[in-house]
């Protein structure tokens, strides 16, 4: 009976015990930030009251954590065992706290007084990547206040300063040339001008003019365009307008043009004619067999100097003798005869009278230099070159011949035949006119120029 009594108590003890067992189960994890790698030590014991580990249990984890994806993760682990069954819940959260990164071209932003300058900037978030577009940009106190939050609400404030300064000066355009050439009487009329500035843009209107053209006086007439920015950066620009006298009939003073033009006449004189006429120039043109009788005709009747030049303009065959050389002079001289109903006394020696092409034939140039004098021609040579046989471009041929001219006389030497030649004519009469130059054509009583003879 005792014995029973005491299997009943041990078994009532046993029974209490087994009751009081009970499923613990542990997770060790954390929030996590988002990209990094998620971490969870788990755990799962039966335990007396004692907290004795009597068995570890296998655990059923449901759910999961992508630490690509910020946001709360729920999971929950369950553990049974025969009638026991302990479920347990966790939340954990996938995190951002890195701010966004901006990024500037420049530490400090140049700019004009009236404007901000402009800023270039990128906005880079660890989790949102390019949020360029979600930058909010004002200008504080000087400064370019740059701001942006993120998905997480990460702000990011930067701070540019801006630099306000203009050093640069405006500029004016003028309409037309900055050169002008006038006829005496001729009103100037201003062909106008733009001026634009690097902070301000057009600033035409402000442009001073300062200067007049007294166009009933031949002179040097200055016209000087004046503008200032905001900051005092200040530009000068000047028109320089010639009022010449018309070309006299007869040549005065110490300043002569002789233009004269060889080789011709060719399809551009009667171009050229027109110039001259123009101007009231007479020149002078030293013919060939080119061209037709009709210019040569219109050349002389307005009052243009009809000289020889060469009728085959042949070297080999000119200066093979003294000969030869006046067969052609007659050839061309009545030519001229025919066509203008005089002969003419002036002559130019093709290729000059310096020429080395008649080298084959010893000492003729010394010969003929003579014998033409001898027959009653006067030859000319010429003192400034407009080396329109090396190029054709008009205002390069003007320049060679205004820089060449000096006081006294200047036979200037031109083709007809090229275009860019006659085109810079006009030019040339301009600038001679404007500076005290006078145009005269060639005749037996005008200055001598001659060259060294070569041969
Ligand atoms: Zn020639």
């Amino acid at each position: 009976m005792k014995k029973i009594v005491i299997i009943v108590v041990i078994s009532f003890i046993i029974l209490l015990y087994l009751f009081t067992l009970k499923i613990n189960i542990t997770v060790n994890s954390d929030n996590v930030k988002v990209f990094d790698n998620y971490n969870e030590d788990i755990s799962s014991c039966l335990e007396d009251i004692f907290g004795f580990c009597l068995f570890k249990l296998p655990v059923n984890i449901e759910g999961n954590v992508d630490t690509n994806v910020i946001g709360n993760y729920k999971i929950t682990y369950e553990s049974k065992i025969l009638f026991k069954n302990k479920k347990i819940e966790k939340e954990i959260k996938v995190y951002d706290d890195e701010p966004p990164v901006i990024t500037v071209d420049k530490d400090v932003i140049e700019s004009c007084p009236n404007k901000n300058g402009d800023i270039t900037y990128k906005a880079v978030d660890n989790y949102d990547n390019d949020i360029t577009d979600k930058v909010t940009k004002e200008v504080i106190d000087n400064k370019y206040v740059l701001k942006v939050s993120d998905s997480s609400n990460n702000e990011t404030i930067l701070e540019i300063p801006i630099e306000y300064k203009d050093n640069e000066k405006p500029t004016i355009k003028l309409k037309g040339s900055s050169i002008v050439y006038l006829k005496i009487g001729e009103k100037y009329n201003e062909y106008g001008y733009t001026a634009i500035d690097n902070c301000l843009g057009d600033i035409t209107n402000r442009v001073k003019i300062s200067g007049n053209v007294d166009s009933n006086k031949a002179g040097k007439y200055t016209i000087t365009y004046s503008v200032s920015d905001d900051l005092n950066n200040k530009i000068e620009v000047t028109r320089t307008v010639y009022v010449y006298n018309k070309n006299p009939d007869i040549p005065v003073g110490d300043k002569v043009i002789y233009l004269t033009f060889d080789d011709g006449p060719s399809s551009y004189t009667n171009t050229l004619l027109d110039t001259l006429k123009k101007y009231n120039v007479k020149a002078t043109f030293f013919v060939t067999s080119n061209g037709s009788d009709s210019t040569i005709k219109r050349a002389y009747q307005e009052g243009h100097s009809i000289g020889i030049h060469s009728y085959s303009h042949k070297y080999n065959e000119i200066y093979k003798s003294e000969e030869a050389f006046f067969k052609d002079v007659d050839k061309v001289n009545n030519r001229i005869k025919r066509i203008t109903g005089e002969y003419s006394r002036i002559l130019r020696f093709a290729g000059g009278s310096s020429n080395t092409v008649s080298r084959f034939n010893k000492g003729i140039m010394s010969r003929l230099s003579k014998e033409v004098e001898l027959r009653g021609y006067k030859y000319f040579d010429w003192n400034v070159s407009s080396s329109d046989t090396i190029t054709n471009d008009s205002n390069k041929i003007a320049n060679n011949v205004i820089k060449s001219l000096r006081k006294g006389n200047n036979v200037v030497l031109q083709h007809d035949t090229k275009y860019g030649s006659v085109k810079a004519v006009e030019q040339i009469i301009q600038y001679g006119l404007s500076h005290g130059y006078v145009f005269a054509s060639l005749n037996v009583t005008s200055p001598t120029v001659h060259h060294a003879i070569n041969n």
